[in-house]
């Protein structure tokens, strides 16, 4: 069967009274610029609390279900079979041709869920179960009925038009990004943090990214490949907009005045700190790390209390609680894996001590960063002035 359209399914949650019309109009036009990924002309519609996309020429069926695999707030995609509005008889044709066309055998149970919505129609919907249940059995001796626990649940909508589609294939799920605010993800070229994006934009967050460079210390590759991971990560969250902050001076700052031990807790501090200046520039109401509890020294509970000291914003964490196979499970279905996993440094590896502090008191690195007073505020602004900024998407 050749489809030209698709019914898009999207979660209740988030769907009551005013909200429901913001919430399927920017699911809409999501929907509207993933398609523009691909090739073909689509038309996106909403009739009757349902999405719809209509391809209104050639196009790829595989590359059209994936782009609508990327697009948050989607449960399901339905291909579906559209027509005008038609007497039974008629009707009756095309179901049986709908499911020929569908499935190769027809050993399989199914039922039949008509929905009419068009109270005009001459028939109710109990007589179309049951009519086209019929129908199907005559035409299709290998078919059983099963109401209960159906193979196939054959849907017949009766709208202005009728819909007939038997297949729900699953979207990501979420809520429209675009339809709870932005966030600053601090983006590194590791694992954890296009996950730690990805798993925030799901809950319909727009982002903005940050991503602190120490060139020569790292190379142009390292730079790249956070550009790239950005670009896979909007795959799913949309346009990304991503500074880029010269970290070298501050970085050489801290490594040169403070104690060894405390390098890393103290640049992450002042990570935080840009990227939370970063956040109230741009409007962001939240800064978005890979961080893990216990994943690496900076990462024990202790060094998260110091490196959280130094922001009002709230972080949003969300791999704290896994594991790194748990990560890496997330990073390998949203295609960021391999890119993550080149080997080119990133800043903190350059800059690590032999024993980092695990168990740092904050009084103590506050100590320390008095160290820096006479620099910190020129770096700092200097870091600010010359940030590149890229969007990609
Ligand atoms: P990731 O896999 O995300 O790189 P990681 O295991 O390497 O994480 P750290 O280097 O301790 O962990 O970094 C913790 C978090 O701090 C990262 O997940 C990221 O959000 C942020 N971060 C670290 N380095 C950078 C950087 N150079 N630019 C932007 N953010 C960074
Ligand atoms: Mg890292």
């Amino acid at each position: 069967m050749e489809f030209k359209s698709f019914l898009i399914k999207y979660a209740e949650i988030g769907t009551k009274g005013k909200n429901r019309y913001v919430f399927e109009d920017i699911l809409c036009k999501n929907i509207r610029s993933a398609m523009k990924r691909i090739d073909g002309r689509f038309l996106v519609r909403k009739e009757y609390g349902r999405i719809f996309v209509d391809c209104m020429e050639e196009y790829d069926f595989d590359e059209a279900v994936e782009a609508l695999q990327h697009v948050f707030g989607i449960v399901g995609i339905c291909p579906v079979l559209v027509l005008p509005n038609m007497e039974w008889e008629s009707l009756s044709k095309e179901l049986v041709q709908f499911i020929d066309e569908s499935y190769d055998s027809k050993a399989f149970t199914f039922k039949i869920n008509c929905r009419r919505i068009n109270k005009e129609y001459p028939m109710h919907s109990m007589d179309v179960n049951i009519e086209g249940g019929a129908v199907l059995l005559d035409a299709f001796p290998e078919l059983r009925v099963d109401v209960h626990k159906p193979d196939v649940m054959v849907h017949i909508e009766l709208r202005d038009n009728i819909y007939i589609y038997s297949v729900k294939l699953p979207g990501p799920g979420g809520l429209p990004v675009g339809t709870n605010g932005k966030g600053m993800l601090l983006l590194s070229g590791g694992i954890d943090s296009p996950v730690a994006g990805y798993l925030v934009s799901k809950r319909g967050v727009n982002l903005e990214a940050v991503y602190f460079d120490a060139p020569p210390h790292t190379s142009p590759q390292a730079k790249q490949k956070v550009v790239d991971l950005a670009k896979l990560v909007a795959k799913y969250a949309g346009a990304i907009t991503l500074h880029i902050v010269h970290f070298t001076d501050i970085q050489e700052a801290i490594y040169h005045r403070c104690p060894e031990d405390e390098i890393t807790i103290i640049m992450r501090r002042y990570m935080m700190r840009i990227a939370q200046l970063l956040a109230e520039r741009n409007d962001c109401q939240a800064l978005i790390t890979g961080e893990s509890i216990g994943q690496v020294a900076s990462q024990t509970i202790y060094s998260l209390q110091v490196t959280n000291a130094v922001c009002t914003y709230p972080v949003f964490r969300p791999c704290i609680g896994m594991d790194k196979q748990e990560i890496v499970d997330i990073s390998e279905k949203i295609k960021t894996y391999e890119t993550s996993i080149l080997p080119y440094e990133d800043c903190c590896t350059t800059f690590v001590a032999k024993h980092p502090v695990t168990k740092p008191k904050l009084e103590d690195i506050v100590k320390s960063e008095t160290l820096l007073e006479e620099v910190i505020d020129d770096l700092m602004k200097q870091a600010l002035e010359t940030e590149e900024i890229l969007t990609v998407w």
